[in-house]
């Protein structure tokens, strides 16, 4: 294993292990829930377009100083787009205002561009966004978890693995979805190992395209990872929905 490799590991379990706002899981799961950031417009038109085949929906975290602009996971959303997705059930969820790594912003800066982030979704759509945020690059830090962590009903990073049976609200595992065909076996072992203990898998991507950035997946490979997780008789759910429950628990 390589020096970064080995730094990530020890970095991830430090930030897991640490600050943790927990709640227990009991008998919710098997869960699992699909969520893009950002987010590119292909999100939507391809992206909620398979999960509703399937009467699932989507969380979508969204950074509001990424809208109408075009980057290298292509077009991103426009104002539109956020009536659409809210319009049709799917969840719309934090990622700030700017798209800020937590590792490199000073706390408060950092505070303050998730909240303008919140008003701004707020001026979008009436409903504004749900209060479950998701950590731009995945970038948690332990100060940004003791900060933010008391004011948002959850927050995701990139840190894989299951949730459950305790799920810590202040930085949720998540995994990537990420590549084509090639993929499907290991999103297959994910859903399978989720069956199993019976926890609660998170898939985060962005763009869904036939020829994705390396940040995103093809129809084929989402396709048949909600088909696998539905055959398997796992809950499809939302971020939202999840921690809905987990409170009322
Ligand atoms: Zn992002």
């Amino acid at each position: 294993m390589g020096l970064r490799s080995q730094l990530g590991k020890i970095r991830a379990t430090y930030l897991s292990s640490r600050c943790r706002r927990t709640v227990a899981l009991g008998n919710l799961g098997p869960i699992v829930t699909f969520t893009f950031d950002d987010f590119p417009r292909t999100a939507l038109t391809a992206g909620a377009t398979i999960l509703e085949r399937f009467g699932a929906r989507a969380t979508y975290y969204v950074a509001m100083g990424l809208m109408d602009s075009e980057n290298r996971l292509g077009e991103q959303f426009h104002r539109d787009d956020l009536h659409t997705l809210a319009g049709r059930g799917h969840e719309i969820a934090l990622h700030g205002f700017k798209h800020l790594s937590a590792r490199r912003t000073p706390v408060e800066k950092f505070a303050d561009d998730v909240a303008e982030g919140r008003r701004a979704i707020q001026e979008c759509i009436p409903a504004g966004a749900s209060n479950n945020f998701a950590y731009p690059y995945g970038e948690a830090t332990l100060a940004t978890k003791h900060r933010l962590g008391p004011n948002l009903a959850s927050s995701r990073g990139t840190i894989g693995g299951l949730n459950g049976p305790e799920v810590d609200l202040n930085l949720l595992r998540a995994n990537s979805l990420y590549g084509d065909e090639e993929q499907v076996g290991r999103a297959r072992r994910l859903i399978l190992r989720n069956q199993v203990e019976k926890s609660w898998l998170i898939f985060y991507s962005h763009d869904v395209a036939e020829k994705p950035s390396p940040y995103g997946c093809t129809p084929l490979l989402l396709q048949e990872t909600v088909a696998f997780a539905v055959a398997q008789g796992a809950r499809l759910m939302t971020v939202a929905d999840v921690v809905t429950k987990l409170q009322a628990v």
